[in-house]
């Protein structure tokens, strides 16, 4: 008691910290670096490696650690339960740094909304090579659904004519495999595009510039098998590929990317299910996982630019492909949607107004619209090629 009082009575202006709080930081920016040094300095016991004895080094936070040396993964499942994870495989690095560039070179210069110009004017500004954690949820999931159509039946004719409308009780059932991939670490954006190789998520990106007749050039990550290929990690063929520095350890443990996934699966299906009725009362899916696997995924993540607008790109370092990619629309696509979206009401307008008892406004709105088209598409298409 004597001690709390003397303490409390030294706590004057001039000593402003607090007993055990040495430099009380001011400013958000001092706390959050000292939080950051103290939390690297603080993951509370020193590990080694189950296999070899190595000592294991990590972050705190990380809770799938691979050993540097013998390539073994050790889970911290809780304090007492550390165990070594058998399904630990990885796909192989088949895809050099210029493998990867031509393969994104290649695939700007396909498709309707780019342009084979690019081949020329992108410049690749980075290239990093990754090997990424991911938990890979193999499972089957399915799905029933109820719901109601909208149906309309005509009958008669002229005055005669009545319309029926009503709903139609509908109902199905579907199933799907998966080998859904659970990103091993808490923030997905620490690498771009890593979140969006989820079945179904978005993972190319145009940019339209102000052109707002925005019709496709998007698209979805298919439902691929991210076990095709597999092996056992190898540490070795990790080290030959040069990729042993950039090994990043897992933060999310099994059993969370395990219940992750079965969200995600659930929410998929349901994404699915709403295509197939009007209205949908009930979805019900149930998620069989068999295995769940610890697979180092090699990647390129890159970024470039094209006409000095920024964009980036991921591309598979197992097979040659884009996963994903942000890339400007073409000229030469933009000029063909506006045409065509122009183009079907000035037929229409031609042929009203140039058929049998012509109507004049159809006429005019006809020539309009022509004019409307040429104008744009001399505008957009000199002094460029893309
Ligand atoms: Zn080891």
């Amino acid at each position: 008691m004597q001690e709390e009082k003397m303490a409390q009575g030294t706590e004057t202006p001039e000593t402003p910290e607090v007993p055990g709080i040495p430099g009380t930081p001011e400013t958000l920016e001092a706390l959050e670096s000292g939080e950051e040094t103290s939390t690297v300095l603080t993951h509370d016991r020193e590990l080694s490696c189950q296999n070899c004895g190595a000592p294991l080094g990590y972050m705190e936070g990380e809770n799938v650690i691979t050993c540097p040396y013998c390539g073994t993964a050790t889970m911290l499942a809780g304090y007492d339960n550390i165990i070594k994870i058998d399904g630990h495989s990885m796909l192989p690095m088949l895809v050099d740094e210029n493998g990867a560039i031509s393969a994104l070179i290649t695939w700007l210069s396909k498709g309707f909304h780019r342009s084979k110009s690019y081949v020329g004017t992108a410049r690749i500004a980075s290239v990093k090579g990754l090997m990424l954690p991911y938990w890979i949820v193999k499972s089957s999931a399915s799905t029933s659904w109820h719901g109601k159509k909208k149906r309309t039946k005509t009958t008669g004719t002229g005055d005669n004519k009545k319309t029926r409308t009503w709903w139609e009780p509908v109902s199905g059932r579907f199933s799907e495999d998966f080998t859904w991939p659970e990103y091993a670490r808490e923030n997905p954006d620490e690498f771009w595009g890593i979140g969006n190789i989820q079945p179904g998520k978005k993972s190319v990106f145009p940019d339209w510039g102000k052109f707002w007749l925005k019709f496709g050039g998007s698209k979805q990550s298919s439902n691929r098998n991210m076990l095709d290929g597999q092996i056992p990690f190898d540490i070795e063929a990790v080290r030959n590929a040069g990729m042993a520095n950039d090994l990043v350890n897992g933060q999310i443990t099994q059993e969370r990317a395990e219940a992750n996934a079965r969200g995600n699966i659930k929410e998929h299906q349901a994404k699915k299910a709403e295509s197939k009725a009007d209205v949908l009362s009930d979805v019900d899916t149930t998620v069989n996982v068999n295995k769940v696997d610890l697979v180092y995924v090699p990647m390129w993540e890159m970024q470039y630019s094209i006409d000095g607008k920024k964009y980036s790109a991921l591309v598979d370092g197992a097979k040659k492909e884009v996963l994903g990619a942000e890339y400007p629309v073409s000229k030469r696509a933009k000029i063909t949607i506006f045409d065509i979206v122009l183009g079907i009401p000035a037929i229409i307008a031609g042929v009203l107004g140039f058929s049998g008892n012509g109507i004049p406004a159809a006429k005019i709105a006809m020539f309009v619209l022509a004019a409307l088209m040429l104008a744009y598409s001399l505008k957009k298409g000199m002094g460029s090629r893309n």
